[in-house]
């Protein structure tokens, strides 16, 4: 049998060789980091090479990495700090973890190809003079859509608002720089980019006062309570390193996904490429076969030795129509059909080839009518 193909880079990344060895070297060691002994001394300097690591992969200054739990705490931490005593704008499509962590907030609203809509940004910044928080994430995980974050964040800045950047799936894929973007936070998850699960940060800028979520020893500059997972951060720190180095390869991934992109509409020309008029992460498609529930193509696919995942899938693994797709105003078949392709460092054309047999299989099928649950067009999309 072949061996399955991973085409579920935007869920997690599988870990790079130096990443498992630093971390296996991390575990055989002992030492608490805010020990003062050599065991402790030991631990401090692996947390803070990883800083220098991660922050030079935002060119940031190591001083405002501070290490959390992944990229879910710091998107919690960044709004419960810059968003406290503030009004808080989040752009539609954001992820769960920033969503369910500004349950008041006011949602700024996205075209059709999923980019933020900076005029209505600007407009609900000039209707309300109290401070805000902006929340915009650089690149989508569904769709893959690209965010205009350094001209929102001048428009922010205009208005006297703070703004967070969720940079979770744009880290690794695209260059990325802090002072540039002009953000007050950033929020990074070492998963997503090569590193160990678990594991995240958020850059700091100097404008946000200490409001940590974590109260206890101190660590991380008071800004997170606890002893730092040393082999984790350490993981973190190589594949951030990594990172910066495999960044034209993984650039250069456009190329395979274009070309995968046309023949799985050369198959399936009734299929529909979200977002596809948008600047995109090199790695990413969002694609739709309408009529066909995304559960069943991605069940399908797996069955065709191909792991991709739904449009939206959340953690229970359950599929919930994808509010990224109903805030670009995509049809109900569309956001019901949606499956998202995302490749990484181990692609080839051999996995592509393989994934179009699979879809081949699954498209002949649907066609057919061989699927029990073939689609009864979905619930409404309002
Ligand atoms: N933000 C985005 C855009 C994501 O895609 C994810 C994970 O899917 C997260 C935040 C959460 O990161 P973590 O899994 O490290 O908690």
């Amino acid at each position: 049998m072949t061996r399955p193909v991973y085409l579920d880079y935007n869920a997690t990344v599988p870990l790079k060789q130096p990443v498992i060895e630093a971390m296996a070297a991390a575990l055989a060691e002992c030492g608490n980091a805010s020990s003062v002994h050599r065991f402790g001394r030991l631990a401090r300097r692996a947390v803070e090479t990883a800083r220098e690591d991660v922050a030079a992969l935002v060119g940031a200054a190591p001083r405002q990495v501070v290490f959390t739990g992944g990229g879910t705490e710091a998107n919690n931490l960044a709004i419960a700090a810059a968003g406290a005593g503030r009004r808080v704008l989040v752009s539609a499509i954001e992820h769960d973890s920033v969503l369910k962590a500004a349950t008041e907030a006011a949602l700024i609203p996205v075209g059709p190809q999923g980019v933020i809509d900076l005029a209505a940004l600007q407009a609900m910044l000039e209707r309300d003079p109290r401070p805000a928080l902006v929340c915009l994430m650089l690149a989508n995980n569904e769709t893959g859509v690209i965010q205009p974050v350094a001209q929102a964040a001048a428009l922010a800045r205009a208005h006297g608002a703070l703004v967070h950047c969720d940079a979770v799936q744009a880290a690794g894929k695209l260059a990325l720089d802090f002072v540039q973007l002009g953000v007050d936070t950033l929020a990074l998850s070492a998963h997503k980019l090569g590193g160990p699960q678990g594991v995240g940060a958020l850059v700091i800028g100097d404008s946000v006062e200490l409001r940590p979520l974590l109260m206890g020893g101190g660590q991380e500059r008071g800004w997170r309570a606890g002893t730092e997972n040393v082999p984790a951060i350490r993981g973190f720190g190589v594949a951030a390193r990594l990172a910066v180095q495999d960044l034209p390869a993984v650039l250069a991934l456009a190329a395979l996904r274009d070309h995968m992109e046309e023949r799985l509409l050369r198959t399936a020309p009734e299929a529909v490429v979200l977002a596809s008029g948008a600047g995109r992460l090199p790695n990413t498609t969002c694609i739709a076969l309408p009529g066909l529930p995304a559960e069943t193509q991605v069940m399908a696919l797996d069955l065709g030795g191909v792991a991709v995942s739904a449009g939206s899938a959340c953690s229970s693994g359950k599929v919930r129509p994808s509010h990224v797709l109903r805030a670009m105003g995509a049809d109900a078949a569309l956001v019901a059909g949606a499956i998202r392709i995302s490749l990484g460092w181990r692609t080839n054309e051999q996995d592509i080839d393989h994934l179009l047999d699979a879809w081949t299989t699954l498209v002949a099928r649907a066609r057919s009518h061989q699927y029990p649950d073939r689609a009864t067009v979905p619930v409404s999309a309002a």
